[in-house]
C-alpha cells in the first residue's frame, strides 16, 4: 500500500468513528501542483487519546500539540487534532494550545496560504479558508493573517518563506516580504540547529541559487551567514574568473546543485571561497593581478567556525572543511607524485571533491582539463592500487627493534609511499626497504 492509500484509510477509519478527517498542509499543496508529496498529514477533530485508541501502536509524538504518528507497513502518517495556537513567548513554542472542532481555526495557525489547504480524500474536494488556491495559481508565498505577527510568533517562518518561494519559484507577497526585511535581525533568536536545517534544505532542494538570492534580498543572509554575504562585490582576476565577483561565482555554482545533492557537498560548494573576502589584495601595479593569498587556509578556519556555530556534527564538519581545504589541489594533480595523487584520491567521499571541482570550473573559466585528468586516472587505476593492503605493521617494526613513537608513523608512511609509487610490492620487499632506509636511525 502506498503512502496515499495509507492516509486515505486512516481518514476512512476516523470518519467511521464519527470524526472529520482531512488531508492538510504540504501534501494538499503538492497534490494540486501535481508533485509527489514527501509525506501525508491528516487533520481531525478527534482528540489525541481517541486517535491512539483507534490506531493501536501509534506513537504520540507531541501529545500536548495533538500530534500522533500512525505507522503501518513502514509508512508514517501524522494525524493532528485541529487546534489553535495561542501566542508565543519565545517565538518558537506557542504559549498554549487549544484543541478545536473547526478546520478553519486549525488552518489559521499555519504559516503560508499555500500550506493552509485541506482536502477531503474521498472526492478531492479542497477546503480553502485562506485563499491558498489563488496564491498557488498566482505563484505567491503569502503569510496567513498579519505577516509581522506571524513572523514574531515564529521567526523560523522567515526562512521557510524563502525556502518555499525558491523551491516552487514563487514570489514572496510584498507585505510578507516587507515583514521579513523588517524582522530579519530577529532570526538570531531561532536555534542554530533549525537555521542550519532550513539552510541545508535550501541548498539541496534544487533551487539553491534562488534561495540565496532571496536570503540576500530579505536581509536574512547577513544575519545567518555574514561570511557569505561578504562575498558580494569582491572582485576577482578576469583571466581566471570572467564571470565576475566571488558572490556571482558562488551563485553560479550553487545553481548547479541538483535536488537531492549531498548536504556536505552543498555546504562545501557554498563555502569553498569563503576565505576570499578577507584575503583580497588589489594588484600592486599594472603587471600584477588581484590576489587571495592563503584564501584556502583562511577559508578553512572560517568554515570550521561556521560549522561549529551551526552545530554541525563532527562528521559533517570534517567533510565540509575537507572540501574547502582541498579545492585548489586539483590543478596540481597532473604534477603530483604517484603516492600523493593516490592519497588525494583516497579522501573520504572523493566524488564530492571531484564534483565541487567540476562545478568550480564550469562556473568560471570552463576548462575541465584537471577534472578529465582525474577521471582518467581513476578509470585506469584499480581500487586496490589506490587502497593497497598494508605490507608492514607497527608490530613488525617492534620486532625489528624500533621503539614505538613518532618514528613509527614516519616509517609506515614511507613504506606506503614506496608501495603507492610501485617501488615495493611484497612484505619481504617492504621489510628490506625499512632495514635499508631506517636501520641505524632507530633509538
Ligand atoms: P515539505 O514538503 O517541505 O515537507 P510542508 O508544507 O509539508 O513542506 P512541513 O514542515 O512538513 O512542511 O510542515 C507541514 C505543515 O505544517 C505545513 O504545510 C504548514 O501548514 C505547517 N507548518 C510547519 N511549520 C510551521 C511553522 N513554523 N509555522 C506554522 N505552520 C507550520
Ligand atoms: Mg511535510
Amino acid at each position: 500500500m502506498n503512502a496515499r492509500e495509507q492516509a486515505e484509510r486512516i481518514c476512512a477509519r476516523l470518519r467511521d468513528a464519527g470524526y472529520q478527517a482531512l488531508f492538510n498542509g504540504g501534501c494538499v499543496r503538492d497534490i494540486i501542483l501535481g508533485r509527489e508529496p514527501s509525506d501525508y498529514d491528516v487533520s481531525t477533530d478527534a482528540r489525541p487519546e481517541r486517535v491512539q485508541q483507534l490506531f493501536p501502536g501509534s506513537i504520540p509524538v507531541g501529545a500536548q500539540f495533538g500530534v500522533v504518528i500512525v505507522v503501518k507497513d513502514g509508512v508514517q502518517v501524522e494525524v493532528a487534532t485541529f487546534r489553535s495556537d495561542i501566542g508565543s513567548a519565545d517565538g518558537r513554542h506557542p504559549v498554549r494550545v487549544e484543541f478545536s472542532n473547526s478546520p478553519d481555526e486549525d488552518v489559521r495557525r499555519r504559516d503560508f496560504t499555500i500550506n493552509g489547504l485541506l482536502m477531503d480524500p474521498r472526492d478531492g474536494n479542497v477546503l480553502d479558508f485562506v485563499g491558498g488556491q489563488a496564491d498557488i495559481k498566482a505563484r505567491i508565498v503569502r503569510a496567513i493573517g498579519e505577516p509581522e505577527l506571524r513572523f514574531v510568533e515564529d521567526k523560523l517562518r522567515m526562512l521557510r518563506a524563502v525556502r518555499f518561494a525558491a523551491r516552487f519559484d514563487y514570489s514572496i507577497e510584498p507585505r510578507t516580504f516587507a515583514a521579513i526585511r523588517k524582522l530579519a535581525s530577529q532570526i538570531e533568536q531561532v536555534s542554530k540547529e533549525r537555521v542550519r536545517d532550513e539552510l541545508s534544505r535550501m541548498l539541496t532542494e534544487g533551487a539553491a541559487r534562488r534561495a540565496f538570492e532571496l536570503l540576500d534580498e530579505t536581509g536574512l543572509l547577513r544575519e545567518v551567514l555574514p561570511e557569505v554575504a561578504r562575498m558580494k562585490g569582491v572582485q576577482q582576476p578576469a583571466q581566471f574568473h570572467p564571470e565576475g565577483d566571488v558572490w556571482t561565482h558562488t551563485l553560479l555554482m550553487i545553481e548547479k546543485l541538483p535536488a537531492g545533492a549531498p548536504r556536505t557537498l552543498a555546504w562545501g560548494v557554498l563555502l569553498h571561497d569563503v576565505g576570499k573576502p578577507p584575503t583580497f589584495r588589489a594588484p600592486a601595479g599594472p603587471s600584477d593581478r588581484i590576489r587571495f593569498d592563503d584564501h584556502v587556509e583562511v577559508g578553512v578556519r572560517i568554515t570550521e567556525e561556521i560549522c561549529r556555530r551551526l552545530r554541525f556534527s563532527n562528521e559533517d564538519t570534517e567533510q565540509i572543511v575537507s572540501l574547502v581545504a582541498n579545492h585548489m589541489r586539483f590543478k596540481d594533480v597532473p604534477n603530483m607524485r604517484d603516492s600523493t595523487r593516490k592519497r588525494f584520491a583516497r579522501l573520504p567521499h572523493f566524488e564530492q571533491h571531484l564534483e565541487l571541482h567540476r562545478l568550480d570550473c564550469l562556473s568560471s573559466h570552463g576548462s575541465l582539463s584537471s577534472y578529465d585528468f582525474v577521471r582518467g586516472f581513476l578509470a585506469e587505476t584499480p581500487p586496490e592500487a589506490v587502497h593497497p593492503a598494508r605490507l608492514v605493521t607497527g608490530e613488525d617494526l617492534k620486532n625489528m627493534g624500533f621503539q614505538p613513537g613518532p618514528q613509527f608513523k614516519e616509517i609506515l608512511s614511507a613504506v606506503e609511499d614506496a608501495q603507492l609509487e610501485g617501488k615495493i610490492a611484497s612484505r619481504t620487499e617492504a621489510l628490506d626497504f625499512v632495514r635499508l632506509q631506517f636501520s641505524g636511525k632507530s633509538v
